[in-house]
């Protein structure tokens, strides 16, 4: 009898190659082993007839190898190609050809008079119906033979050194041999359906094709709510901490809103009040703040960092970049010195104190902001009282990075705000134990933005445009994509494309920026673009996010196949931040279908959700998130898109389980912290 928490290794029929390439997947266990997943599942009851048509979805033939050949094109390329007839073949049926090119092995593995399946599209070639690189499983005639066909097959992921006979074989024999033992349930009874043991043979060996679609339900439910289930307990962690209220009266806002040359939009002054709710409360605030770039995050930023300082405590601002802590500390002395708060700036590169005599708050003479990037993390910045950490585009944090600052005693409130929107099911998996505000509509008098995709050999008549616009006094950011800026050849190519523009926008002032210059330049430079000393800044993406320049309102964007849909969204927003109509042009010289589709879609529309949708669709979650992201969970059968569903279902059980017992201490809630928080906990430690 096998039991399910058993090493592969002490079962002693897996021979050794094979459970080094199980190693390599990270399977060691029998657990890991039924918990790998088909990738889909063929039905090898009866087979369709084959085509006489070509079709764009993939469908699974079966037949017999009549004739093998291998042509050769261009010197060494070699076409493997193969007849197959169908087994019940009559008058009618036509053959089918499978090509492979350059596939020396698969030349190996077939040969005349073998039964063969097939997976792939087929496609109409002069005459002949053809299937290029099908998938494909040789048919052997031996005792197996009802593990692998006359039933829904599981096909696995490919993988090397394991075959979808022997993964499949090995799968067989261990769910036949599992012991009786009932096996510990993942799910609450409200979610359960069927029992864990039942779910993973109809995952692998389904009778039907409801069969298995109810296993795949109940093991999709089972990792969401182990994920659901990690995050609702950090989230009770945290709402149990002992935390302080800080929140002033409001005066101090009223006087800040009172001197704002701007009435605050509907969204700024919903999310305000979500906020000084949560700082009011005693218990910890955890809140993110999604708002498009140019939504107007900062001032809400402020409006809560005004009433904890009223409160009598500290606030810290943490930015990503210099640039952006620079423009952060400049924007708040313009606005809050006047009201007397002090303000002190903590970079890598430049620490600054201001302490001007405070009119407000029990901390005479002391900082009550601190703006500051990673260095307010690492250097030794003292806070004698901190009630507030803001966090701007939290994004470019990692979740540790976040807790250095906001795991102190008592629990200071914690505002994180990002301009990357994503969609619903992603934020309820990624900031899961976050409360979401989100800032849904532009301040009124913003310029539209007209995106443009345009091929690089359009670049004279684009020019002509741009200087247009320069001569219109407007600025320009001109952005070329440097992949790693740490290296010397990169340095080299952004001088020499710097070069190359100041001669093009001439009589026109060009500066250049980018991550290799030092902070003080860069900060010299920005504010020399922002004071409309230079018309053009040439730049790398280290402008990407933040930066404010209402008068710039052009951007060329070269290369821009190279950046991801919300990056370019992301670089987008730094125009069209003042009143004049602005352009994005998106050069590119990729002609592929997918950076066609790709492009078009910022063409289209200039909201951050659809622009994340779309992502979305077409690259995957993860890149959505950028790389210091790594908040994504390794799911291994879930689908965040396919099964948002299911996700909220699994979320709504895990909040209620901690809503009615936050520590996890009643006995029937014993298992959810043995088996889910604690043996889960590592695989998705990386959520927030
Ligand atoms: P983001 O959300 O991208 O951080 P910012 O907070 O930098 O946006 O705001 C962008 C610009 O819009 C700033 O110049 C800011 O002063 C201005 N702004 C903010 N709120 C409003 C508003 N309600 N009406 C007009 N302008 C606003
Ligand atoms: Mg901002």
């Amino acid at each position: 009898m096998i039991e399910i928490g058993q090493l592969l290794e002490e079962l002693d029929w897996i021979p050794r190659p094979k459970l080094l390439a199980l190693r390599r997947l990270g399977i060691e266990t029998v657990d890991d082993l039924l918990t790998h997943y088909p990738r889909r599942h063929e039905d090898r009851h009866q087979f369709p007839h084959f085509p006489h048509e070509e079709s764009d979805v993939p469908i699974c033939l079966c037949g017999e190898v009549v004739k093998t050949s291998v042509r050769r094109f261009g010197g060494w390329k070699k076409i493997f190609e193969i007849t197959l007839e169908e087994s019940s073949a009559n008058a009618l049926s036509a053959p089918l050809i499978c090509r492979w090119f350059n596939l020396h092995y698969v030349q190996k593995m077939i040969a005349t008079g073998q039964r063969l399946v097939v997976f792939g599209k087929p496609r109409l070639r002069g005459k002949r119906i053809c299937m290029d690189h099908p998938e494909f499983e040789v048919i052997e005639d031996d005792a197996e033979m009802s593990i692998h066909f006359r039933r829904i097959t599981p096909i696995y992921p490919a993988t090397e050194g394991l075959s979808q006979r022997v993964l499949r074989s090995m799968i067989y024999r261990l769910l036949n041999e599992l012991s009786d033992k009932p096996l510990e349930t993942l799910l609450p009874s409200e979610l359960a359906n069927g029992e864990r043991r039942a779910a993973l043979r109809g995952i692998h060996f389904p009778e039907s094709w409801e069969a298995r679609d109810a296993a795949s339900e109940h093991l999709v439910l089972s990792e969401f709510f182990a994920m659901q289930m990690v995050i609702a307990a950090r989230r009770s962690k945290a709402s149990i901490r002992s935390g302080e209220s800080h929140c002033g009266n409001g005066i101090l806002l009223e006087k800040f809103l009172g001197a704002l040359s701007f009435e605050l939009t509907r969204a700024q002054s919903k999310v305000i009040s979500e906020v000084r709710r949560d700082l009011a409360a005693s218990h910890p605030m955890n809140r993110l703040l999604q708002g498009d770039v140019g939504s107007g995050k900062t001032v809400v930023a402020i409006a809560a960092m005004l009433l904890a300082i009223e409160a009598g405590y500290q606030a810290a601002f943490m930015a990503p970049t210099q640039i952006l802590a620079e423009q952060h500390y400049a924007v708040l002395r313009r606005w809050l010195e006047p009201l007397g708060i002090c303000i002190a700036l903590r970079t890598g590169a430049r620490q600054e104190d201001n302490a001007p005599l405070p009119l407000f708050g029990q901390t005479n003479g002391a900082t009550q902001i601190t703006v500051g990037t990673h260095a307010l993390l690492y250097e030794n910045v003292s806070f004698s009282n901190l009630g507030l950490v803001v966090i701007d585009e939290q994004h470019k944090f990692g979740v540790a990075q976040r807790a250095l600052l906001t795991d102190r005693e008592p629990a200071p409130d914690v505002l994180v705000m990002t301009a990357t929107p994503i969609p619903r099911t992603l934020t309820m998996t990624v900031y899961g134990d976050l409360d979401v505000s989100i800032i849904d509509e532009m301040p009124r008098n913003r310029g539209k933005i007209v995106t443009a995709v345009r091929d690089s050999s359009k670049l004279p008549d684009v020019l002509m445009f741009l200087r247009e616009q320069l001569e219109a006094r407007r600025q320009l950011y001109v952005i070329y994509p440097l992949i790693d800026e740490s290296e010397k050849l990169n340095v080299k190519a952004a001088a020499a494309e710097f070069e190359l523009w100041r001669e093009r926008l001439q009589p026109f002032r060009c500066e250049l920026l980018h991550g290799r210059i030092p902070a003080q330049e860069k900060q010299d430079i920005m504010e020399r673009f922002r004071r409309g000393e230079a018309n053009a800044l040439i730049s790398t993406t280290v402008i990407e996010v933040g930066v404010d320049v209402p008068n710039a309102t052009v951007m060329l964007v070269e290369n821009a196949e190279r950046f991801g849909l919300s990056q370019l969204h992301q670089l987008r927003g730094r125009i069209g931040r003042g009143e004049h109509k602005s352009y994005c042009i998106l050069l590119t010289s990729d002609e592929s279908p997918e950076t066609v589709a790709k492009l078009a879609v910022l063409e289209k529309t200039n909201n951050g959700f659809d622009v994340a949708e779309a992502d979305w669709d077409l690259r995957g979650p993860g890149d959505l998130l950028g790389t210091a992201q790594s908040g994504l969970p390794a799911l291994k059968i879930g689908d965040l898109r396919k099964d948002a569903q299911l996700m909220r279902r699994a979320r709504e059980a895990a909040m209620s389980i901690f809503a009615d017992d936050p520590r996890l201490e009643q006995p029937e809630n014993q298992r959810f912290r043995h088996l889910i928080v604690e043996k889960q906990g590592r695989n998705f430690a990386n959520v927030s």
